[in-house]
């Protein structure tokens, strides 16, 4: 018998040149076509043992929907993934999949692993485009009659109204911004995740029944406790962390000093980029520093860098290796130009006679013992102070969740971050009748570590609802708690 000779390398994706794209707005990565994909689902080896789909946190037929496309069978393969997965044009553009479900991939031992999350983003994305109608027909079980109130429309919120609206709950979700998405839409920018992608997945969740209504700000206009006496008979909470952290440094107060959260809101959901059509002000200088490693880092960088900064700089305070951003991100960054200083930490603020801020003193760092984390930790360098010149400085150190649930709901329970406590196999809040998952258990996460919280709390709260044996093990849990 012949050996099948099976192709080491992936297909790659077209992307817009860095030369091209700084210039705008509009998505990087292009997507494969027809005959791409076709050649990378080729490449799966179909294993028995799917080790791809113990990497996914929400456990898609990796291997059943990849062998559709073979197939040539698009619909199918759609179906498979939204059985598990209700955001997948949005999964398959963000996800880390390099340490999830393609890290487990067996070809990654030999070779590039199947490019799961760009097939995922093919076929989603074949549903989207509007050469016909394919929006898929999804059972539904008929009305239980319950209501369940959920807090937040990002990734984790969206899952959970999709899960339980599918089986059939009257499910509500209450909104804080005037859009749906969390920080799909005001976060990320468009040139990784277009907002029309987001708005198509969230009208899909909308297609199942569930009401969205948007600008409730709950914790204000209605609390928790007042939803139960409006009648709902379960509540999720997943309100995210959007509390960015600062460096708590002399002069963080002085113009020109932005939080991410604060940059990417008014660049993203309030559409800085497309100014004067969208009067939103932003000041961005010539000299742009971002303080920190991750995701929010390039994000911030990259858009800095197309509303027409000269020089961006990343300033982390460990090396290469311990950076949080997807590689993915942090080559694009790279390649468009953004100069990378590692091993550095700002350690004040200066301004001129203004208060608008115009350099920053920086101190030079050592990698030490690993922490807590688990990474190096960062020692400063003796007599290493140093003065770095810049017009504008965005701090992109993470986020916590916001006080005003908790504050506003007796009994939960909360750590010293301020993330609210719950189980993590269901969700399970301190409270009874009260889930929660995402970012706000969490901390700043991942998407798909919000879904996954998101489709566990789904099942709970169906179980609960549905008066199945569980619930009087969730019964006795909350009784403990409180
Ligand atoms: P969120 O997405 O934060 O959604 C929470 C929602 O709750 C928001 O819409 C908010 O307005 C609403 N809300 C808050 N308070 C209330 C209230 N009181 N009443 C009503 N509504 C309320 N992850 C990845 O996997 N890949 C990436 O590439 C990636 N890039 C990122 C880039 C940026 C700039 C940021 C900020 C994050 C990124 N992440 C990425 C992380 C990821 O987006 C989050 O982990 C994920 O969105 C968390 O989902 P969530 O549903 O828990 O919360
Ligand atoms: Fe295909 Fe890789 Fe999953 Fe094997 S592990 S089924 S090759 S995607």
């Amino acid at each position: 018998m012949t050996a099948v000779k099976i192709d080491l390398n992936r297909v790659s994706m077209p992307k817009q040149t860095p030369d091209e794209r700084i210039y705008n707005f509009d998505e990087v990565a292009q997507g494969y076509q027809y005959d791409q994909a076709l050649i990378e689902a080729k490449r799966c080896l179909n294993c028995p043992k799917k080790p791809c789909v113990e990497g996914c946190p929400v456990g898609v037929d990796i291997p059943e929907f990849i062998q559709e496309i073979v197939n040539e069978k698009m619909e199918q393969a759609l179906a498979i993934l939204k059985d598990k997965n209700s955001l997948p044009a949005i999964c398959g553009r963000v996800c880390p999949q390099e340490s999830q479900c393609e890290s487990k991939c067996s070809l990654a031992k030999k070779g590039a692993p199947i490019a799961i999350g760009r097939l995922e983003r093919y076929v989603a994305d074949w549903e989207l485009s509007d050469v016909a109608n394919r929006r898929l027909k999804v059972a539904k079980e008929s009305s239980t009659g319950k209501m369940v109130a959920i807090v937040g429309a990002g990734p984790a919120g969206l899952t959970v109204a999709a899960d339980l609206a599918k089986l059939g709950h009257t499910v509500v979700l209450f909104e804080a911004l005037h859009v749906a998405g969390g920080v799909l839409v005001y976060g990320i920018p468009e040139f990784r995740l277009p907002k029309m992608i987001v708005g198509k997945e969230v009208e899909y969740v909308q297609s199942l029944g569930v009401q969205i209504r948007l600008n409730s700000v709950i914790g204000k206009m209605l609390t928790i406790d007042e939803l139960m006496e409006y009648g709902f008979e379960a509540v999720f909470l997943g309100s995210g962390a959007g509390l960015p952290m600062f460096l708590n440094i002399p002069g963080e107060n002085l113009t020109g000093i932005y939080s991410a959260n604060e940059f990417l809101t008014r660049v993203n959901l309030m559409k800085a980029y497309l100014f004067p059509k969208y009067l939103t002000p932003l000041e961005v200088g010539d000299r742009v520093a971002v303080i920190g490693g991750g995701n929010v880092a390039m994000d911030s960088a990259r858009c800095a860098l197309r509303l027409g900064a000269r020089e961006v700089r990343v300033i982390y305070r460990r090396s290469r290796a311990e950076m949080p951003a997807r590689l993915e991100e942090s080559e694009n960054a790279e390649e468009e130009g953004i100069i990378f200083q590692f091993l550095t930490n700002p350690i004040a603020f200066i301004g001129d006679e203004r208060d608008t801020i115009k350099s920053m003193k920086c101190v030079e760092m050592m990698l030490g013992e690993p922490d807590s984390s688990g990474r190096a930790r960062p020692v400063v360098k003796p007599n290493s102070e140093f003065m770095l010149d810049v017009d504008t400085v965005i701090v992109a150190l993470g986020t916590n969740p916001n006080p005003l649930i908790p504050s506003t709901t007796n009994g939960l329970q909360t750590t010293d971050r301020g993330t609210v406590v719950a189980e993590s196999a269901t969700g399970l809040t301190s409270r009874s009748k009260i889930w929660a998952g995402g970012d706000l258990t969490t901390g700043s996460a991942t998407v798909i570590s919000a879904m996954g919280a998101g489709k566990r709390a789904a099942a709970a709260i169906h179980a609960y609802l549905s008066g199945e044996k569980e619930s009087k093990q969730y019964e006795v849990a909350q009784v403990t708690k409180e």
